[in-house]
């Protein structure tokens, strides 16, 4: 990526320094600590001026977290991996697919028969 990429760069260079500088190292921010109920802690830096939110999805765990440590917001019920997982698992497990799919075939060749369906 040497070439091209050196390319991208000094045309970058060339237009980019006042634009750097605008929100540059000067720029004030605020560091904002957010704990999740699994105690992970995650430090998010704002700009000063930026509105902090409340809450913060911890990066961790994705469960909210919120700035008092001793009051974390609770875990919602429905996690959304593990709800995935079983989902996947309920549906290779799934008999009634497979009667779902002989019954169509069934009504897909009974359609050729009679010429409905041409393929
Ligand atoms: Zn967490």
């Amino acid at each position: 990526m040497a070439g091209g990429g050196n390319a991208i760069r000094g045309s970058r260079v060339g237009a980019g320094p006042m634009g750097e500088a605008e929100r540059g190292e000067a720029a004030p921010r605020q560091s904002v600590t957010y704990f999740c109920s699994n105690e992970h802690r995650t430090l998010i830096a704002f700009a000063v001026e930026a509105t902090v939110p409340d809450t913060w999805d911890c990066p961790r765990c994705g469960l909210p977290a919120s700035m008092d440590s001793d009051n974390p917001p609770p875990a919602p019920k429905i996690e959304p991996y593990k709800t995935h997982l079983a989902y996947v698992k309920e549906r290779r497990s799934d008999a009634e697919a497979k009667d779902i799919l002989n019954e169509a075939i069934q009504t897909l060749r009974q359609r050729r028969k009679s010429g409905e369906v041409i393929f």
